[in-house]
């Protein structure tokens, strides 16, 4: 990161890492707090269900969801996640807002990859999801995410990074999800304001 920062000319303080944790338990969690650590991503509701109670003395401790979000499950997951960072359809905003007893903030989960991504809301809808969200009472959009069809080359992620902080601009949304192990570099070189990283930190994962 370190690296990135310098060579894109910016500063260290501009990027937040997020500390993927999924397929681990929450004792790394813990591990990675007592390192210093503060902001965590989960991709999975049930699974970070197990773990949230065994976390709860983590003061300033802030978890994001990273991983695709279903609608039946927004109420379950506005009470355990501080950001939720896959918010995609109107449908699950107004869900999240109905479940919100404070606070979360969101960010937009935007497919860039053609029709292969799973999840994600198109570049196109993006003006009336937005609009959905503005009211939305309880939700607090600061910005944009995506995750670029899988490459081993890191270059090969540039142009979705690029594109997402094109319409991060057009749209005036500050906040960008991008870049996770492999490509954390291109993506502060392009603007990243959140990387997620899990294996360059916690080393090799179980399967789901
Ligand atoms: C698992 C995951 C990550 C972290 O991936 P690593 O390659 O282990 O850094 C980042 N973002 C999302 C959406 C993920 O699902």
């Amino acid at each position: 990161m370190e690296a990135a920062v310098r060579r894109a000319g910016r500063r260290r303080e501009e990027i937040t890492l997020v500390a993927v944790t999924k397929m681990f338990p929450a004792s790394t969690v813990r591990t990675a707090y007592e390192a210093g650590l503060r902001e965590f991503g989960e991709n999975y509701v049930r699974e970070f269900e197990g773990k949230r109670p065994e976390l709860a003395d983590l003061a300033g401790a802030r978890f994001h969801l990273i991983g695709h979000l279903q609608s039946n499950k927004a109420q379950r997951a506005a009470g355990l996640f501080d950001v939720i960072q896959t918010v995609d359809s109107p449908k699950l905003a107004r869900r999240l807002s109905q479940a919100a007893q404070r606070e979360i903030e969101v960010m937009l989960e935007v497919k860039l990859g053609g029709e292969e991504a799973k999840s994600g809301a198109r570049p196109e809808d993006l003006p009336a999801l937005m609009e959905t969200l503005a009211s939305c009472p309880g939700l607090r959009l600061t910005g944009l995410m995506t995750m670029p069809p899988w490459s081993e080359a890191a270059e090969e992620s540039r142009p979705y990074f690029r594109a997402l902080r094109e319409l991060a601009v057009r749209h005036g949304l500050a906040g960008l999800s991008m870049g996770m192990s492999h490509d954390l570099e291109v993506a502060i070189e392009e603007g990243a304001t959140h990387v997620r990283v899990g294996s360059a930190i916690f080393g090799p994962r179980r399967q789901p």
